[in-house]
């Protein structure tokens, strides 16, 4: 082992690579292993402005056609693996290099996408036994024997899920909501403050509605082209899953946002909706009026999401609502008749340990919720949360094998599976977000995203639609194709008719 950071190494990484093309894979292995570094990847014909160079960066020489990865003056050789190819068993031989240099390996080895999971289940859809797709997952991409389990288990689950809908031949809505009543410090989604935008919520709903008339006239009226098939019939119908999303849609006053559910499903039928979820996040924001109104208009699902239990904590991370305030909430919701509440919590706050998080949930499990989102934070260099942290001195964002183990713990004992799982870039300990459900509690929408197995048509600022095409009989889609909602507000609601016609472009 090297290990190739001096006292006088700075806050760079910088590679030379003899190839082009690799950027991405290069700056996605090299960054796991040194998130808090700014990498550089410099590619033949890339000359460094001379302002850039600074002999305390950490260099790496990559030469791929001799299959040389050269660190400060030793070689290391790699060999090409004809089943891998060159790109992927480049990917392995820099992911070795990495461990060999820092002394470390990763959770999930070289796979530095969003979503592992569909790696299992792409190998099991292609006939692999359960011991194959764990041999495959572990030495190609050097997966821990645990993670590959954890991908193994969900992916079957999944499986188990999506057997029961035909989600290759419909269709799911996501409406984005982008306000919360505050922002958080560790904020990565489009969110704007309600009470700045309050007095334009009514042009922020009639943008959306303009959008939800596109969705009943072309979509639900199977005006649209074909759903992606290759059978040639229409996307159409009533959607398989809603979810109102953001943001925290429950920001939105009790006025705004009856008026918004009741646009939608007086244009739009969801009487065969298998699931309709709303945030409803931020317990500052629910009012029993609220649930009130989410349940008339036919939502099955929420989510009641403390992050922390811990008050020191939502004080530093400038989540403005107290522990006291999340159970109240839950109570309420339970109260008014939903049976389907999920919550989210963060692992890898600052001053958090194993401790606070066996307290957050022990104080959880009280409330029973019926399922369970763990999220690994993560946190962007330059992001609002580390200036905070670093202004008043706390530098510790530990995530560990052991809270994560904890939390697994936790949701098992409520009688919950794993069922979903995602990746950050950045993420606090290379590790994952994951869902776990009581099961029959399993939100299908958030599989049917995560897995990219149907098409979304997603409507409002920030929103992304998919556009899922399977050929027939396939079991895996052929093609996937995107459409982007700007994000900023003003923008969207300025440019509705262009988000449209993207729209129809898209789904023909
Ligand atoms: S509640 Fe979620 S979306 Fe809203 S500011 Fe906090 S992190 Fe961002």
């Amino acid at each position: 082992m090297k290990n190739i950071e001096t006292e006088n190494s700075n806050n760079t990484m910088t590679v030379r690579v003899d190839t082009p093309g690799l950027q991405y894979d290069i700056n996605a292995i090299v960054k796991a292993f040194y998130p808090d570094k700014e990498i550089r990847v410099l590619e033949p014909g890339t000359v460094m402005p001379a302002s850039d160079w600074d002999p305390r960066s950490i260099w790496m020489d990559v030469r791929v056609d001799d299959a040389v990865i050269n660190v400060e003056g030793t070689d290391h050789v790699y060999s090409m693996d004809s089943e891998l190819g060159p790109k992927n068993s480049f990917k392995l031989a820099l992911y070795d290099v990495m461990c060999d240099i820092t002394g470390r390996t990763l959770p999930w080895g070289n796979l530095t996408g969003v979503r592992p999971t569909k790696i299992a289940m792409a190998r099991m859809r292609e006939g692999a036994d359960d011991e194959q797709v764990l041999e495959y997952m572990m030495s190609h991409h050097k997966v821990s024997p645990a993670k590959a389990h954890l991908a193994l288990d969900i992916a079957h689950r999944e499986e188990d899920i999506l057997s029961r809908i035909d989600h290759r031949h419909g269709y799911s809505l996501y409406l984005n909501i982008p306000f919360c009543p505050t922002t958080c410090l560790y904020c990565s989604f489009t969110s704007y403050p309600y009470a700045a935008w309050k007095s334009r919520a009514d042009e922020y709903l009639d943008a959306l509605f303009r959008e939800i008339d596109y969705v009943a006239d072309d979509i639900v009226a199977g005006r649209a082209g074909t759903d992606g098939d290759g059978s040639g019939r229409t996307l159409c119908g009533c959607p398989d899953s809603i979810y109102i999303g953001g943001g925290t849609p429950t920001s939105l006053d009790e006025e705004h946002l009856e008026r918004l559910l009741k646009y939608l499903t007086d244009r739009i039928d969801i009487s065969r909706c298998l699931e309709f979820t709303c945030e409803a996040g931020r317990p500052d924001s629910i009012t029993r009026r609220k649930l009130d109104i989410l349940k008339r208009y036919g939502v099955t699902r929420i989510s009641v999401n403390p992050q922390t239990m811990q008050q020191k904590t939502l004080d530093i991370i400038g989540r403005k609502a107290t522990p006291g305030q999340v159970i109240e909430a839950f109570r309420m919701a339970r109260e008014a008749g939903f049976d389907n509440i999920n919550m989210d919590i963060i692992l890898g706050l600052p001053g958090e340990g194993k401790d606070e998080v066996s307290d957050t949930l022990e104080r959880i499990s009280e409330l029973t919720p019926d399922s369970l989102t763990v999220h690994s934070l993560a946190i962007k260099r330059a992001s609002a949360l580390r200036e905070h942290l670093d202004e008043i001195g706390i530098e510790a964002l530990v995530n560990t094998e052991e809270t994560m183990a904890l939390a697994a713990d936790c949701a098992r004992d409520l009688g919950m599976k794993p069922y979903y799982l995602y990746r950050q870039k950045n993420m606090s300990g290379n590790f994952e977000n994951t869902g776990y459900a009581v099961p029959g509690k399993e939100c299908i929408y958030n599989i049917l995203i995560m897995e990219e197995v149907q098409s979304i048509v997603a409507l409002g600022a920030g929103a992304i639609s998919k556009r899922v095409d399977y050929k027939d009989g396939s079991a895996s889609p052929i093609n996937i194709e995107r459409a982007e909602n700007p994000k900023d507000i003003e923008n969207y609601i300025t440019r509705t008719g262009e988000m449209i016609e993207r729209k129809r472009a898209l789904y023909g």
